[in-house]
């Protein structure tokens, strides 16, 4: 078996491990996540909750709840946002905290119609005006 993601704040105290892989990395540039992630867009993949473990630091992680019940939880000591979560789970992790490689690459940038005027967003990946079609159908 190979070793786990690990993922860590700015600051170092938050550290988490990620017994299994992640899914579905994805880069939104809505100015929702533009706000959320203090960047361009967000860096984000899914992962299985029951493969996501803390290992030090949750004392210090406080959540920004949205209004449809998905949060953000971040560091209170530096400000790096680690996760999100949903219904209380761990839903995905933040990539610009995931150590080293994680074996995934943005496979797609959503929502590029309303990215900001100020951002170049690099050829050869899918793009799409507002969310992939599978998903908007659910
Ligand atoms: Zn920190
Ligand atoms: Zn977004």
């Amino acid at each position: 078996m190979k070793p786990g993601i690990t993922g860590e704040c700015f600051c170092g105290e938050v550290k988490y491990e990620i017994d299994g892989s992640l899914h579905d990395a994805r880069s939104c540039h809505c100015s929702r996540c533009r706000k959320a992630f203090s960047s361009q867009a967000s860096a984000y993949a899914l992962v299985e909750a029951n493969d996501f473990n803390w290992l030090s630091g949750e004392n210090l992680l406080t959540s920004y709840i949205g209004e449809h019940g998905f949060g953000l939880q971040f560091c209170s000591q530096c400000g790096s946002t680690l996760c999100g979560v949903f219904d209380g789970r761990i839903h995905g992790v933040t990539l610009g905290c995931v150590n080293g490689d994680p074996e995934i690459e943005l496979g797609r940038h959503i929502y590029v119609g309303s990215k900001a005027s100020w951002e170049i967003i690099p050829e050869g990946v899918p793009q799409y005006q507002e969310n992939i079609p599978e998903i908007e159908s659910n």
